[in-house]
């Protein structure tokens, strides 16, 4: 179990009280333009020569707040906030590569990620190879000369694989090459990628951080200087700024953070064992049984625990789908990591617009369910997944 530091980092981090009149929670500050003192001022901190604020898309003092509270998370130097967990995919890779560069990514993760990564082959010269990130040797395999990005996402959607973050580092390093590690699932209470070596962390935060299902946003974690430079291209050129509320949102998230993801991971594996068990069940993917492919190596990693994303399959199509239209306490919606369990049938849904052999061959079959598990009492979920699966 985590130790105790966590608790109170998750309540404190990112705080700035002097600067903000005492102020406990850190205020919004809506305004889009901040007034510089006199004209040399203004060039100071327009030419980013002195610390400050001076046009919304470019920093925001909400926006620093959560940003620093993530990075002392994810134990790295410094954060990035942005709209959402996309935009933050996007400008850390795009940060990282130019036209003719090979990036490597696993062959099942989250289905918008493999999507933009496609389209940067489709119409910007950047390939990717996607290789079975479950054995860390593939990554190597799959290495040109002109590799610039390894992408890892760990425990990964929906199918919850493990990807060995050590050993793909070690690789990248071999190799000059960048890595990003999307850390969306495990949460820094679980897992922490950077002190593992991975140059770059990124998050949904739309999802575990913020925690409540209400709001949208993502962020980036790493060595100030890495940052620095995304921050020049993605905020300044892209634009994918977050909206200083958003950015209170996801702080006030944070600061139940430690308390949630306890929870998730006791219910997940709770409810995983459960599962595992039951006759309708053909398989149930969750790293901290000792039947994932990869349990070892989340043991190792996933310090805090196993997390709170549960991947079911019950075959078929039919199963699948009268299954997320059977339960009552779950909700039934594409989206996770807030504190109501969700389902979801990915071969209708998320994984819709992946062609079907490809989406079979990456382990996501007809009938696959991700269960996203609240916090809910057990027992209620209990009762509700079995009657549910009574259905099938
Ligand atoms: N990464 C993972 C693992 C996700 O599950 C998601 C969304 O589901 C994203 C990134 C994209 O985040 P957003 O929906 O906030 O853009």
């Amino acid at each position: 179990m985590k130790d105790e530091s966590f608790f109170t980092l998750a309540v404190h981090a990112g705080e700035a009280r002097s600067e903000n009149h005492g102020a406990v929670s850190v205020p919004i500050y809506n305004s889009t333009v901040f007034a510089f003192t006199d004209a040399d001022d203004g060039a100071a901190i327009h030419n980013e020569l002195k610390h400050g604020y001076y046009y919304g898309r470019n920093g925001n003092p909400t926006a620093e707040a959560l940003e620093r509270t993530i990075a002392q998370l994810e134990n790295g130097e410094a954060g990035l906030s942005f709209t959402s967990g996309m935009a933050a995919v996007s400008a850390s890779v795009l940060a990282n590569v130019k036209s003719g560069d090979h990036i490597v990514a696993p062959e099942s993760m989250y289905s918008t990620t493999t999507n933009f990564l496609k389209h940067l082959a489709a119409n910007f010269d950047v390939e990717t190879t996607f290789v079975d990130a479950g054995h860390a040797e593939s990554y190597g395999e799959a290495v040109r000369p002109n590799t610039k990005v390894f992408w890892i996402e760990t425990p990964s959607n929906p199918l919850v694989k493990v990807t060995d973050i050590r050993s793909v580092v070690g690789i990248a390093k071999e190799n000059g090459i960048v890595t990003i590690a999307d850390n969306t699932f495990a949460t820094p209470f679980n897992q922490r990628p950077i002190d593992l070596g991975v140059d770059i962390v990124i998050h949904s935060a739309t999802k575990y951080l913020g925690g409540h299902s209400d709001v949208t946003a993502g962020l980036l974690v790493g060595r100030s200087e890495v940052l620095n430079n995304i921050r020049k291209v993605a905020s300044k050129l892209y634009g994918g700024t977050i909206a200083p509320q958003a950015a209170w949102l996801v702080a006030r998230g944070i600061k139940t953070l430690a308390l949630r993801m306890q929870r998730h991971n006791e219910n997940a594996y709770a409810m995983a064992n459960m599962l595992s068990t039951h006759p309708k069940v053909a398989g149930v993917y969750y790293p901290g049984l000792v039947s994932h492919s990869n349990h070892n190596i989340a043991r190792e990693q996933m310090t805090g625990g196993f997390g709170g994303m549960i991947g079911v399959d019950l075959e078929t199509l039919k199963a699948g789908k009268t299954f997320v239209n059977g339960v009552e306490v779950c909700t039934l919606g594409t989206s996770l990591g807030g504190v109501e369990s969700i389902v979801q049938h990915s071969a209708t849904m998320t994984h819709s617009a992946i062609p079907a052999d490809e989406r079979i061959r990456a382990g996501i079959s007809d009938g696959l369910v991700r269960f996203s598990v609240g916090i809910e009492d057990i027992q209620d979920l209990k009762a509700d997944v079995l009657q549910a699966l009574e259905k099938v």
